[in-house]
Order: C-alpha cells, then structure tokens, then sequence
C-alpha cells in the first residue's frame, strides 16, 4: 500500500490506490464519507438512484468520484455497477452498502402494510446483501477487501416503533457475522457501523423540524454537548476500510453518543 506520512509520522492518505463503491452516496452519510474516502486516496463510485445530487456531488469531488445510477434492490443493476467499476478502475477493494430507508414511523402494526415490509426489506437487507454478493465475486478472487454495511443502533435497541426499519437493521447485523465467517477464510474483512442521531435528510424528514430532532437527540444521547456529524461516521467508514483495521471482521460498531447504555429509567 503506498502512503503519504505527515510531519508527525501519521499516515494522511489511508486509501491511496483503493477503488471504493458506496451505496446511497449521494446524500447524507454515504456522500461525506465519499469525500472522506476521495481525500484519502481513493477512487469512488457513488451508487444511488438520485442522479441530480449525485451528479453536483462528482462535480464537486472531481474526477476521482463518480456516478453510477444503481438501485441496490435490482440485482441487474448491482452486478452491472460492480461490473463497470472493475471494468474501468481494475478491482474493488471496499464495498460500502449504506443505502437505506426508514419506511413508515410509529404505524401500528395492526395497520402496517405487507408491502411497507417488503420495500424496506428490498433495500436495506436484500440490497446489502446483492452489494455484498457481487463484491465478493471480484474480492473472493483477489482474496482482499473489505465490506461495510451501515445498521443503526435500531440494531440493538427498538428507538422508535419502526417494525420494518429495526427489523432490517437487526438482520444487517446478522448478515455481518455470518459474511465474515465465510469471507474471513479469504482474507475479506466484514464490519457494520450503528449511527445514531444524524442530521441528514433521512432522519429529518422523521421529525417535522430539524430543531425538534436535534432537541431529540440532544436530550436522549449519554455523551452532552456533543453534536455528531456525517462526518464523523464516515471517519468510522474509514477506519474500518483502511488498513488500520486489518484484524477487525464481524464487528458491530455502534456511533450512538452512548444512547444505547442509557439507563431508561434515568433518561
Ligand atoms: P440519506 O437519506 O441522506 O441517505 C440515504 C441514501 O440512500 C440516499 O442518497 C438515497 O437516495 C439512497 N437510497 C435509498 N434507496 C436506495 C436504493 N434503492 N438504491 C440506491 N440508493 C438508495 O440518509 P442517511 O442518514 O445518510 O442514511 C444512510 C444510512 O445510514 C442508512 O442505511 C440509514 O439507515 C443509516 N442510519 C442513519 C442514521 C442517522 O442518524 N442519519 C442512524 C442510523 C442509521
């Protein structure tokens, strides 16, 4: 791997030489971590399905980020996104499976619709699943890479009743596990990353103004005064595709201001 070091000896350039594909990387955490990833080196393909926002963040980035329009739950369109970036950069050595939807909040599941299920569902497990498959075609092979999906910490504890959501984001870690234990024997690394509490449109359009989620988040995360940032997951997206974490697979990593060992009677 070539690196760049700083005055201090650290590494600055954690992805040089890396091809990067992130899912639902034209918004929100997928597109800071693309900026993250592009300024450590990599060459990112942007895969979503909203072509205007990704096409003025490539334009933005530069020539190292591009786009690919891919809906994650079309298996054609993931085989062709993987096919296409091998075909123009030679591999792909990091695989971020990072769309998702929340589907309906706080619906009773004595109104839930079958089809609500199966549409988040579709996307956030069975979308995880096609990227990760088609990644491994061309990693298995190469016996390198690294896999990353996005969970939440709705994987651990229910934050709201969002049935197909919290379903979907439990099923993303069990995915993790039993990914690396197959792709571990081929030296491919599998992680998962828990947010919670991050302005992006996702979680803004659950609260009916930005202030009342930011006063949500404030008055329920452990760790006070703390506002996290998109930015701040994709330097978790970084660690965990770099090198730096090379004996790291299966993990959960849970980005939660310490919400989720809040003691509820206390909060
Ligand atoms: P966001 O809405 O800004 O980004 C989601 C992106 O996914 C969008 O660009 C959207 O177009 C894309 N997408 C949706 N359906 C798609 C499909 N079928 N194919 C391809 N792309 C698709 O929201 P975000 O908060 O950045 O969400 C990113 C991930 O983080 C999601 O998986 C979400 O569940 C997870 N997450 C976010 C938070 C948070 O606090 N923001 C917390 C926990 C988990």
């Amino acid at each position: 791997m070539v690196t760049s070091l700083n005055h201090h000896g650290l590494i600055t350039r954690r992805l040089e030489g890396k091809v990067a594909i992130i899912t639902g990387g034209a918004s929100g955490i997928g597109a800071s971590t693309a900026r993250l990833f592009q300024q450590h080196g990599a060459k990112v393909v942007i895969a979503d399905i909203q072509d205007e926002l990704a096409h003025a963040l490539c334009q933005d980035l530069g020539p190292d980020v591009t786009y690919a329009r891919c809906d994650v739950s079309n298996e054609d369109d993931v085989r062709n996104t993987v096919d296409h970036v091998v075909a123009t950069h030679g591999t792909l050595d990091i695989m971020f499976n990072n769309a998702g939807i929340t589907g309906s909040v706080n619906t009773s599941i004595r109104e839930m619709e079958k089809e609500n299920m199966e549409k988040v569902l579709s996307i956030n497990v069975v979308g995880a699943f096609l990227g990760a498959k088609h990644a491994a075609r061309v990693m298995v092979p190469a016996r390198k890479g690294s896999i990353l999906f996005t969970s939440s910490v709705a994987s651990l504890i229910c934050v709201t009743p969002t049935h197909a959501y919290t379903a979907s984001k439990h099923a993303v870690v069990g995915l993790t596990k039993s990914l690396g234990v197959e792709l571990g024997q081929f030296g491919i690394r599998v992680n998962c990353i828990s947010p919670y509490g991050v302005a992006t449109p996702m979680t803004k359009k659950g609260s009916s103004m930005e202030e009342e989620f930011e006063e949500l988040i404030a008055r329920t995360a452990n760790l006070k005064g703390v506002v996290v940032k998109a930015e701040d997951i994709a330097q978790a997206a970084l660690f965990l595709a770099s090198e730096e974490s090379k004996y790291i697979s299966g993990l959960n990593l849970v980005i939660d201001g310490g919400f989720s060992t809040v003691n509820p009677s206390l909060a």
